[in-house]
């Protein structure tokens, strides 16, 4: 109706809930509109988690070890289990932002976590189905962004280390990532880029790894702009916004795969309107707000003086990401953005980065999925 009032042709859709809803863009779709990002047919493969696997899996992307499908029952659960080894993770199909998701570490815990998942799954996203995967130990979350132009041509934009997680959601979040080579890049970077040219994908798309031992293994795709695409853009100099809504009007992609070169490293942290140290939401009115800028600072939010975070929505409320000419210099330059940045009023997330800045592990890219939940915990104890 917001389209027809006001004459909009095309919609974009942020990052939000409308961005990956197979049938608002149905609807869209249905009524001519355009819909800045992929088909809703893309959307539906991937946001089923099944289908996005065996899918990747037959485009010849590495895929975690797991079941076929989903799991019936509590007996199929432990042959699974058995055949890969434990410990192993039991994910919700319809699962998203780390909700439905449960390790068991040996077979007596198989149980109550299967049910546990398939209660969680039930109730946040009204279907139960499950599957099984081998619980990797220690790996790294490695995410390539690809792009692609509709008609069969498609692009890799490097990959961005997103590992430091809390509860599997991301909160710092690197591009390029500190590990991965310049082959290890080309060689995943071409799988990706050929994958979703097969598919004649449009748009932005974000195929996620976890990397364990030099080793890639597919967990999902998001078929939208992610909130950690500004890393990649610092990167690059590319704008994704751009080029969303230019290939969504017919336009082909303003950059070859050769004209994407790395230059330096950019970082970003989410600025969360939560109380340390429990994360406990914190919405309310905001005092005083002042964004640090400069060389190489991108500061994304909404905030000003006055404003007033609603209780209703994700606590995310600003994103600072930082580029510099290298990685120490992007530590660098994020220590002295955040010493400038001023959220009064509520409590946020700033506290947590200047502690991060401070730890060995983070000056020196050592860390894994698990590091984060580790060191918050050694810090409460
Ligand atoms: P969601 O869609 O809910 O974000 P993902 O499948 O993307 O779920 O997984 C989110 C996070 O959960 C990953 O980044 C990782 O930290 C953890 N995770 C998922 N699958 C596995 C696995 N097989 N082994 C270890 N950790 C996993």
């Amino acid at each position: 109706s917001a389209c027809e009032i006001t004459g909009a042709q095309a919609i974009h859709p942020g990052y939000g809930f409308l961005s990956e809803n197979a049938t608002f863009v149905q609807a869209l779709e249905d009524h001519g509109i355009t819909f800045i990002g992929p088909t809703a047919e893309h959307i539906r493969i991937m946001g089923d988690k099944i289908t996005a696997k065996e899918t990747a899996k037959s485009l010849g992307i590495p895929v975690v070890p797991g079941s076929d499908g989903g799991v019936p029952d509590l007996a199929v659960a432990k042959r699974v289990a058995l055949e890969i080894g434990y410990p192993v993770i039991i994910k919700a199909t319809a699962g998203g932002g780390g909700r439905g998701m449960k390790v068991a570490a040996e077979e007596a815990a198989l149980e109550s976590a299967f049910r546990t998942a398939r209660a969680e799954a039930k109730a946040a996203f009204g279907n139960d189905e499950v599957y099984i995967e081998k619980y990797l130990q220690r790996p790294r979350h490695i995410e390539i962004q690809v792009f692609g132009d509709g008609k069969g041509h498609a692009v890799h934009l490097g990959e961005r280390d997103c590992s430091l997680q809390r509860r599997h959601q991301k909160v710092f979040e690197e591009a390029p990532g500190p590990v991965i080579s310049p082959q290890k890049r080309a060689e995943i970077g071409r799988i990706c880029a050929e994958a979703v040219a097969k598919i004649s994908y449009i748009g932005a798309g974000t195929i996620e790894f976890l990397y364990e031992d030099g080793e890639f293994y597919f967990i999902e795709m998001n078929t939208r702009l992610q909130v950690e695409h500004p890393v990649t853009e610092a990167i690059f100099g590319v704008d994704l916004v751009r080029e969303q809504i230019r290939v969504a009007d017919g336009y082909p992609l303003s950059f070859t795969q050769d004209d994407l070169v790395i230059n330096g490293h950019a970082i970003e942290v989410r600025i969360n309107a939560e109380r340390l140290p429990t994360f406990a939401p914190c919405p309310g009115k905001i005092t005083h707000y002042h964004a640090p800028g400069g060389l190489g600072v991108r500061m994304d939010s909404a905030l000003y003086d006055g404003y007033t975070i609603p209780p209703y929505y994700d606590s995310l409320i600003g994103k600072l990401i930082v580029h510099g000419r290298d990685r120490p210099e992007a530590l660098m330059r994020l220590k002295r953005a955040l010493s400038e940045l001023i959220v009064d009023g509520i409590d946020t997330t700033i506290p947590l980065f200047h502690a991060l800045l401070a730890e060995e592990d983070i000056q020196t890219g050592n860390y894994s999925i698990h590091w984060l939940e580790k060191w918050l915990a050694r810090d409460a104890g």
